[in-house]
Formats: C-alpha cells, structure tokens, sequence
C-alpha cells in the first residue's frame, strides 16, 4: 500500500509484510538522534509529515484486508499514546478482523495521561515495543531530552508494568549512543520480564 495521493499525507504504509500506522506527529520527547529534529520527516520513500489531527476514521477506511500483512505496526515520527483515542479504536477494529497489532511507544503513555493505560491498551495491542535508550536518567536526558519531569522515572515504571498486561513485551535501546551502556539497558528490559532489542543508530522503521 502507498500514500493516498502525493499531497495527503501518509497515514499506511507497508515495509515488507508489516503495515504501519502513522497516528501523529506529537511527542514528548526530542531525541537528537530523531530524524525529524535533523531535517527529515522521512522514512524509506515515505514522508510521515501530518498536517493535521488524525482520527480513527481517517486510518480504518486504509487498513485494507488484515490477511495481507502480518502485523500492523503503530509507529511514525510521534507517540501514538498521544493520540489514544484514535489507536485504541484503530487496534480494535483491526482486532475484531483477527489482525495482529503491535505498539512501538516511548513507554511515556501513563505519565502523559496521568493513569495507567495498560488495561487499555491490553484489550488490542498483541505486543509493544518500548524504547528505553538509556540505561541512566542522565543519558535518557542528553539523548531524549523529555519535556515531561521525570520522565525517566514514569518510563521505568511503564517497563515494570507492561508484562502484567501484555505478553510481548519488547525493550529497545540504540547501539553506539555515547554515554549509554547497552548491556545494562539489557539488564533493565530482562530483570523486568522483557525482551531486549539491540537496534542500531541511524535505522528507523
Ligand atoms: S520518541 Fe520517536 S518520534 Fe519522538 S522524538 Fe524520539 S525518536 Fe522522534
């Protein structure tokens, strides 16, 4: 599946038999190595700028057949916790076709809302994938640059949560951040009940 058209932006869209839903453009966070804070709102040949608020209604007419994909992806350049509403009536309808949904989050969802919104997310998300980056609050500050107080602390605590939940739980961080020591951010995703990805600087998507 491609863009709408080349002036609508690019809510769907496939890399290999994953299908990826691009919800908003909102994040509280700012990391230097996010593409969008260097220049570019691109990923592979899809530019994910959103030019304005997205709803449910506007990304379910564009699921297409849930047999087509293995597993839809709900990721672009901002936090789709952000826009709640429309993911979980998105992962729902995607369910309730017998689809498979996955949530890659910055794990921030509960301190943004001010709740926990595991139970929520439990009903329709299949696995999440959180990104830690940082195995110190110091280095999540240098490299993530939250814009929420204790931001660091909420993500931790978001981890630790997560696996009374849902099964798949998936921890990231990024190989060759300095300051940043990727075996102990291993040490934090397993000693939680999670799994460790190793992703790489500079591969999105
Ligand atoms: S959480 Fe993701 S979208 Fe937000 S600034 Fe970081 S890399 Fe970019």
């Amino acid at each position: 599946m491609t863009e709408i058209s080349s002036t609508s932006p690019t809510l769907v869209y496939d890399i290999g038999k994953h299908r990826y839903l691009n919800i908003t453009a909102r994040c509280t966070l700012r990391c230097q190595f996010c593409p969008k804070h260097n220049g570019s709102k691109q990923v592979h040949d899809y530019d994910l700028s959103l030019n304005k608020s997205i709803t449910a209604m506007d990304i379910i007419p564009l699921l297409g057949d849930v047999k087509e994909v293995e597993e839809y992806v709900f990721c672009g350049f901002g936090e789709p916790t952000l826009n709640l509403d429309c993911l979980l009536q998105v992962a729902h309808a995607i369910k309730a076709q017998g689809g498979r949904v996955r949530l890659n989050t910055d794990g921030l969802g509960n301190l943004f809302h001010r709740r926990n919104i595991l139970p929520q997310l439990s009903q329709c998300i299949d696995s999440l994938s959180i990104s830690l980056n940082a195995d110190t609050p110091e280095g999540y500050q240098r490299h993530c640059r939250p814009k929420l107080a204790h931001s660091y602390e909420a993500l931790l605590e978001f981890i630790h949560q997560a696996p009374q939940f849902i099964k798949e739980v998936q921890v990231s961080a990024i190989n060759g951040l300095a300051d940043v020591d990727i075996a102990r951010c291993m040490v934090i995703a397993e000693k939680n009940g999670c799994q460790f990805k190793q992703r790489e600087l500079d591969k999105i998507g």
